[in-house]
């Protein structure tokens, strides 16, 4: 690979155009350079500011924002604003079916449109959102370090005219010029690149009868030039058909959409919608919440009083109780209700496992899946027509909800970016194409970087070679290294160097619940599958106990073409002490692993040998053993030590080895 495109523009000052997210339940903002799409954090390193706003009764001004305000809603009921974006555009009547959920005052305006009252005062819902994007913009001004004035801002496919132009008010209002207004699903397809064609720039790729692609782990230094090949010169490349599944906080829409890379230009066309506005990760929390309540009545009476303080509780802790269910299989609840009359401690307790959970959102999880078919039946598509399901909103988390889509579309759905914050990263991209940042992102007809998995003691195993083009699909079998081991740690990596220390860290995940078995005898099969899109999927399968793990990931945010090239010149400048250190690791990793059968022969049938015979051989153990320890062992010496150490027990192994038989 030689040098990357250079261009006079990522000389000069640009002026950014920010990506906002702005949510119903949470709002977020993003920036693309030419390392691509990443969140920008505000105070404290958070990504998410809550959508909510707190007035001061008295004087109207703005008491919290984000947070502090979703905190301490229910403490407030009156003049703390969430789902202002419901309110956008629209007027009393437009939101009837909104009112039973918002406990706070809102009132019919000037020219037919919906107000906020507080106080004294009303609000429009276009200045409550200004003060979510006046705050994001504060954000993005900190970490950019310089000003912000152009936003490109989603909203959902289904938005009208009025809706988006008051997307557009509430931009002005908080000093942001909204250059483009974006359709969430159509961002956070952006986010994925599933605008760029290239999944269709692959060439020299063998398709398999079945339709399987083959292993492709070679070396192909010629495809690696993306600058010989530049996307215009792609004939007419097919479009391809994508599903967004968003479930949000209070949310639900579905959408299918068509997505074309044009000698224009990028084309997209919503060619369906479908959803809820009412069906979201809210209902999931008001069921926990309902629970409670009604348990807690049977255990301390009818008569129990719920003040605002303990139903904020309630809220809180159900959507804790929630979050913690699509992690782990039980969450532990527990509420301290103070004392009763008789001045005895009044505590709630049990444990909601994860099955009960599932059961409890089952019609909701349904519902959603309904809207799917819907939304299939209006584009005229079949589940097999859709090429790719991206998941989107924070709701997609929750394990039962991936399960079934995964049934519907019969396909794997994209989880590999956050999926609360892959449309801000997506209107982030449209951003940087506005702003005419240099886009040499990294095109993904090959891989640019090795991809493997970490092995014990720090070495990387690689499975995908760089330069394999994609699709690419790679396979190996590993063990565990300890007895009884029940969990295995998968951390995947990206790099040319052997150390994992030299290496970029991607994620991990960890395979949980192997039976245990002595070290060496599970079969932990792991696959890496990198698609069209350049999407990275890491499974993880014990085969003797059927146990699996997955992550995904995209590989290739935040590098640039430079630092792929560095890396790659890297290794070669360190090939040679890395390969003595990989050396060494595997080494160590066979000293302990001899060092161990020994010690377990010895054991057995140690006593019954000479003790000349037997001194030889723990004098080449202690050694063994010193040289695995020492950090400045020579390799060459370490091996013939190792070598030493084996041969001397040849005698023990088979003593060992009859005795069993013996016993059996
Ligand atoms: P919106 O698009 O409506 O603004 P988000 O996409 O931010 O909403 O989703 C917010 C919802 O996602 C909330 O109901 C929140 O509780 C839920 N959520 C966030 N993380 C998880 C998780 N790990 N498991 C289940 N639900 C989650
Ligand atoms: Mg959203």
């Amino acid at each position: 690979m030689t040098g990357s495109k250079q261009t006079e523009v990522s000389e000069a000052p640009l002026e950014p155009i920010i990506g906002i997210d702005l949510g119903t339940t949470n709002s977020l903002v993003a920036y693309c350079d030419e390392r691509g799409p990443r969140i920008l954090e505000g105070p404290g390193g958070q990504r998410l500011l809550p959508s909510v706003v707190r007035y001061n009764e008295a004087d109207g001004g703005v008491e919290a924002v984000g947070r502090e305000a979703h905190t301490h809603a229910v403490e407030h009921p009156g003049n703390t604003i969430f789902s202002a974006k419901r309110l956008m555009g629209r007027s009393v009547a437009d939101v009837r079916g909104d009112l039973e959920y918002l406990p706070y005052e809102v009132v019919e305006g000037e020219h037919n449109t919906a107000r906020v009252g507080i106080g004294e005062r009303l609000f429009s819902p276009q200045e409550v959102s200004a003060v979510i994007l006046s705050e994001l913009r504060g954000w993005a001004e900190e970490a950019l370090g310089t000003q912000v004035r152009k936003a490109v801002v989603t909203v959902p496919a289904y938005f009208d005219d009025a809706q988006r132009q008051a997307t557009r008010d509430a931009g002005r209002i908080a000093g942001l010029q909204v250059v483009r207004i974006v359709n969430e699903p159509t961002a956070a397809a952006l986010a994925y690149g599933l605008d760029s064609g290239a999944g269709y720039r692959v060439s020299g790729i063998e398709k398999k009868e079945d339709g399987r692609v083959s292993l492709s782990t070679k070396l192909n230094p010629e495809a690696c030039t993306t600058e010989t090949d530049p996307p215009s010169a792609i004939p007419n490349p097919p479009s391809q058909t994508v599903a967004v599944f968003d479930l949000g906080g209070g949310t639900f829409d579905v959408s299918v959409l068509r997505m074309m890379q044009t000698d224009q230009g990028r084309v997209d066309q919503v060619l369906s919608t479908a959803g809820d506005t009412h069906l979201g990760g809210d209902d999931a929390d008001r069921m926990i919440i309902e629970l409670i309540q009604k348990e807690v009545r049977e255990q301390f009476g009818e008569q129990i009083e719920f003040p605002a303080s303990t139903r904020q509780a309630f809220r809180n802790l159900a959507e804790a109780t929630k979050i913690r269910l699509s992690d782990e299989s039980s969450a532990q609840i527990e509420v301290d209700l103070g004392v009763d009359g008789g001045g005895s401690p009044r505590v709630y307790r049990r444990t909601l496992v994860r099955d009960d959970f599932e059961n409890m959102i089952t019609p909701l999880v349904e519902k959603t899946i309904r809207c799917c078919r819907d939304a299939l039946r209006s584009a005229k598509c079949s589940a097999d027509d859709i090429g790719r399901v991206v998941m989107v909103g924070g709701s997609t988390r929750i394990p039962l909800v991936r399960r079934r889509v995964e049934e519907v579309f019969k396909t794997d759905p994209y989880t590999a970016l956050n999926p609360d914050e892959v449309v801000a990263l997506g209107a982030a991209v449209q951003g940087s194409i506005l702003a005419g940042v240099n886009r040499d992102m990294l095109l993904l007809d090959v891989i640019p970087l090795s991809l493997g998995i970490e092995t014990m003691g720090g070495a990387v195993s690689k499975l995908v070679m760089a330069n394999s083009t994609i699709p690419a699909q790679a396979t190996e079998m590993f063990s565990t290294y300890a007895d009884g081991q029940t969990n295995i740690k998968v951390h995947v990596l990206q790099g040319e160097r052997e150390l994992v220390a030299d290496c970029r860290s991607l994620g991990e995940f960890e395979l949980k619940g192997i039976p245990p078995m002595p070290a060496g005898l599970p079969k932990v099969e792991v696959t890496f599958l990198v698609d069209a899109n350049g999407v990275l999927s890491v499974q993880a399968v014990e085969k003797r106990s059927e146990k699996r793990a997955s992550i995904q990931i995209v590989p290739n945010h935040g590098l640039t073409r430079e630092e792929v090239d560095s890396m790659e010149a890297a290794s070669y400048e360190h090939a040679a002490e890395d390969m003595a250190a990989h050396r060494l690791i595997d080494l160590r990793n066979q000293a302990r692993l001899d060092i161990r059968a020994i010690e377990k022969q010895l054991a057995k049938v140690g006593d019954g040998l000479d003790a000349r015979y037997r001194a030889g051989v723990e004098g080449h153990v202690a050694q063994v053993r010193a040289m695995a320890d020492d950090k400045a062992v020579d390799p060459d010496r370490f091996h013939e030590a190792l070598d030493a150490m084996d041969k001397s027990t040849v005698r023990l192994a088979e003593l060992a080895i009859t005795q069993t038989l013996r016993e059996e």
